[in-house]
């Protein structure tokens, strides 16, 4: 099962902003994988060039890619975890695409025709792919940004209303990527590599419970997924008042959790530490 992206749920999604189209030059398409992953495809429309982001599996992938008459280009790594990589081999073997990903990030990295790091940039058709840093899931990982889409391919560093456990780092080695992907436009969405949305927002809920805007948010999650459909992409926008691991320098959201005077680092690391007891 695939779902298009563009169309369909959009319309309960009230985060999602439908103002790009007449610009759009990426085609995306959400393609589910093992439990929870989200494996992404995406036509650039100049080129008729096709990506496909973090393949944790290759045959749904290369099903659906049939399915769409799309050939696979360029595969995108984010980093070195299994869930998003244990496909590249067979699926670069099927299509003779390109692997682009985070060199430095681990020996268990697939072999890379190209490696890139943060402030890399990688042109693909009319679209350019901006690679930004987010370190401590794992310790070289990255995401990409597509500027004329804006559309961020995340990874496991930031999900909806959460962000990824801090495997290889700490709240140090993470806060300075946070900024970095708060620093993108409001427009831009995100395409994260799990569908980890529901658990986030019951525990954002725990420790924000007067956010009227959080509150909305979790409807239209309770709905989406009583359908059995993705909560994503997410719109950044929303996620900048909505995800607490976003909001760790808001003073008052601090002072709430006794780390007044400690926004930043000090109190990501306590947020980080909430959720994984949660
Ligand atoms: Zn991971
Ligand atoms: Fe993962």
């Amino acid at each position: 099962m695939a779902i298009k992206a563009s169309v369909g749920y959009m319309s309960v999604n009230h985060s999602r902003q439908m103002t790009k189209d007449a610009a759009m030059s990426l085609e995306i398409e959400i393609v589910p994988i093992l439990s929870d992953n989200y494996v992404y495809l995406a036509r650039e429309s100049a080129s008729g060039k096709v990506l496909c982001v973090d393949p944790g599996e290759a045959a749904p992938v290369l099903a659906r890619a049939e399915e769409l008459g799309w050939d696979i280009d360029t595969i995108l790594i984010t980093h070195h975890h299994g869930d998003h990589v244990a496909g590249v081999k067979t699926l670069k073997a099927a299509t003779g695409a390109t692997v682009i990903g985070p060199g430095g990030d681990s020996q268990d990295m697939p072999a890379l025709d190209q490696s890139v790091g943060d402030g890399d940039a990688v042109a693909f058709g009319d679209e350019t792919l901006r690679v930004i840093g987010v370190y401590g899931h794992t310790a070289g990982h990255i995401t990409y940004y597509a500027e004329g889409e804006q559309a961020l391919f995340s990874g496991d560093a930031l999900f909806s209303v959460g962000c990824g456990r801090f495997f290889e780092g700490t709240a140090a080695d993470m806060w300075p990527g946070l900024l970095k992907l708060r620093d993108l436009p409001d427009a831009a969405r995100v395409y994260c590599g799990h569908e980890y949305t529901a658990t986030n927002v019951a525990f954002a809920t725990s420790i924000d419970s007067q956010n009227a805007d959080l509150q909305r948010y979790a409807g239209i999650v309770a709905m989406l997924r009583a359908e059995g459909m993705p909560t994503l992409p997410a719109n950044l926008g929303l996620e900048k008042k909505i995800n607490p691991f976003l909001r760790a320098d808001d003073p008052d959201f601090a002072e709430m959790h006794g780390f007044k005077g400690q926004e930043g680092v000090a109190f990501l690391a306590h947020i980080r530490a909430g959720k994984d007891a949660f």
